[in-house]
Formats: C-alpha cells, structure tokens, sequence
C-alpha cells in the first residue's frame, strides 16, 4: 500500500526537505541535550522551547505493529511503532515485511518512499543485520 498521500505545512517544511535529500530530521532540545520526535514543539523530557533539527542515524528497533490484510494486493500493509535510536518513537510502515517474521526488538531502518505527488515520506526496513543478539540463545 503506498504511504500518503502527504502533504507540507510551514512547521514541516524542513523535515520534507531532509526526506527528499534522505535525510530523517529528529529534534534535539538545546536546554537537556534530549532527543524528540518530528513533530515535537516542546521538548520530550524538560518541555523546553528551544528545539533544532538533527539528522537521525536511521536505526530503529521494533516496538509494536498492526497487520492489514488487502485482498487486491500482493502483500499485507504492516504498520509498525519503533523506537529511534536517538530515543524517540515513529510510526510508519514497514516495507515489505513478512508479519510472519517480525519479533519485537527487531532491528530496522529508514528508507523514503515517494508516490504520486506526496511529498517523501519515510518508512522501514527490516535490517539485514536484524537478528537480536540473545536470539540464538532463545531458541
Ligand atoms: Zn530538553
């Protein structure tokens, strides 16, 4: 299922920015040094005002995720929450996913995805590095 589509306002107009270049913009408090998500206007941790933008590193881990199961297409939507390594949750699809396979911890990253005239919007990935470290004494 293609994501979007999406569309800019002035407070977002540097993230869609960063997305067209590949970029994925977090906000970094300069107050406690903190990390928030995108969207955030005041700071996840001291509610401070002073926010600039950062380029995440793009890794993630799976925290939670719902399965959509759409007759005419080929493979089921997988919408997932995960938690940026920077510390902030996102929420996206994941793309090409087995639901299968997904545990949570799983390693991701983010890609772009652009349809149609949405602006570019990222998603994730399962990492090919993606096994947990104690896997292989779990099972
Ligand atoms: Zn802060």
């Amino acid at each position: 299922m293609p994501v979007g589509p999406v569309g800019r306002d002035e407070s977002s107009a540097p993230f869609f920015d960063a997305s067209a270049r590949g970029e994925f913009l977090i906000r970094r408090c300069q107050t406690c040094a903190s990390a928030s998500e995108p969207q955030a206007t005041t700071c996840a941790s001291c509610s401070g005002i002073d926010l600039v933008w950062e380029p995440a590193c793009g890794r993630a881990r799976l925290v939670s995720w719902a399965v959509t199961y759409n007759v005419d297409e080929e493979h089921p939507t997988v919408l997932a929450i995960a938690e940026l390594e920077e510390g902030p949750w996102w929420w996206s699809q994941i793309a090409d996913a087995d639901p299968e396979a997904l545990d949570v911890d799983m390693a991701l990253h983010i890609e772009f995805d652009r349809s149609g005239d949405s602006e570019s919007v990222p998603i994730f990935r399962i990492a090919s590095d993606h096994r947990k470290s104690d896997e292989a004494t779990r099972r």
